[in-house]
């Protein structure tokens, strides 16, 4: 293999590496590779966003879904998961907690409805009255521009929506004949158009990716420019299609953070949830490759453990916003802070600020 230091040298640099090289970096890559790459991811967020990382509070707001994603617990055809929607006033109350506790960034994540147009309107205005400083961002799939439209002029800044796979073929494999790949990227487009900053990102370990497909996810990163990029392994859900395969691996999402951090210098990337279920350092080893955002969850206790995406999800102590001290203690151990300001992209100014 050409020499991986001057390829990552390169990327750090801001130079375009051809996707086969990097098809076999990926493939080839071992520890020293890894911890060669994360060293230079961290010098790049360092000069952005010094040792900082940015909390935002994570409220499940309903896991009614009508998609049929292969690998997602919240799928429509499983009937083994106990359904909710939250109210109105368990939404503002968990976020004011998360209020209380300092958070000045929420998300909103469910499951994708068809219904819900108004409803999220209402509730997004009435969370922007309440709170007018904070930062909003909804993760609720794939919606026609005009409710994107509706929702960003109700008070949203930013959508979380990950394209899953850059290779069209690939996504066609892990969703029914009846979900569209070019729908969703028309989707991020959308967003794009709105003025939302807008979060794309991938699992790693899906089912039929290899190499050649997460290099290929860097390639359409480094075009598409998207303001956060969520990176998270496969991890199998009991009741799915995809119940029998292996999950992703820890070190190859590592691996893929730092490379979108050295392709993507002012990104907003978490150390996900799903790579905190994948392992007990998880969100440490996350920020220490290169990510500079993590997502405590702030869904009330009731309703937590149904939000159940994949198996052995974690939401509890430093996962859950309020074991926010253990989590800015893991943080410290490895030389950063929590920030717990709105955390927008270095070149986005926000107009309701
Ligand atoms: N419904 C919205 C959407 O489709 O964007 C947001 C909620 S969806 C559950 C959030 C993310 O969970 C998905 O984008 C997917 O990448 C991730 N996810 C779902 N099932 C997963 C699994 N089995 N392992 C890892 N991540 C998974």
């Amino acid at each position: 293999m050409a020499d991986y230091r001057e390829i990552l040298q390169r990327m750090a640099r801001g130079e375009r590496v051809d996707t086969e090289v990097l098809t076999e970096l990926i493939a080839s890559a071992d520890e020293d590779v890894r911890e060669y790459a994360a060293a230079l991811a961290r010098e790049v967020a360092q000069e952005y966003f010094g040792n900082g990382v940015y909390l935002r509070g994570l409220v499940e707001i309903s896991n009614r879904c009508s998609r049929g994603c292969y690998y997602c617990g919240l799928r429509a055809e499983n009937d083994a998961v106990h359904r909710y929607s939250l109210s109105h006033d368990e939404v503002a109350e968990a976020c004011a907690e998360g209020y209380n506790l300092g958070f000045r960034s929420f998300v909103l994540q469910g499951g994708e409805m068809h219904n819900i147009q108004d409803d999220v309107a209402i509730l997004t205005k009435r969370l922007r009255n309440e709170m007018p400083e904070v930062a909003l961002t909804l993760s609720l799939g794939e919606q026609s521009y005009e409710t994107y439209r509706r929702w960003r002029e109700a008070g949203a800044d930013r959508y979380l929506l990950r394209h899953e796979t850059a290779t069209k073929s690939h996504y066609q494999r892990l969703h029914p004949e009846w979900m569209s790949y070019d729908e969703r990227l028309e989707c991020l487009d959308n967003l794009h158009a709105l003025g939302y900053q807008r979060g794309a990102g991938f699992m790693v370990g899906s089912p039929w990716q290899g190499a050649a497909e997460l290099a290929t996810e860097i390639d359409f990163l480094s075009k598409m420019r998207p303001e956060m990029v969520g990176i998270g392994p496969f991890i199998p859900q009991s009741a799915t299609p995809f119940a029998v395969y292996e999950r992703g691996s820890v070190e190859q999402t590592l691996l893929m953070i730092s490379l979108v951090r050295l392709t993507l210098p002012k990104a907003l990337i978490p150390a996900t949830t799903a790579l905190a279920s994948s392992d007990e350092a998880g969100t440490s080893r996350g920020v220490m490759a290169g990510a500079n955002v993590v997502m405590p969850n702030l869904t009330p206790r009731r309703v937590r453990g149904d939000y159940a995406i994949y198996d052995g999800k974690k939401s509890y102590g430093s996962e859950s916003a309020e074991g926010v001290e253990m989590l800015a203690e893991q943080l410290f151990r490895v030389g950063y802070e929590p920030r717990m300001t709105r955390g927008d992209h270095p070149d986005f100014v926000p107009a309701n600020k």
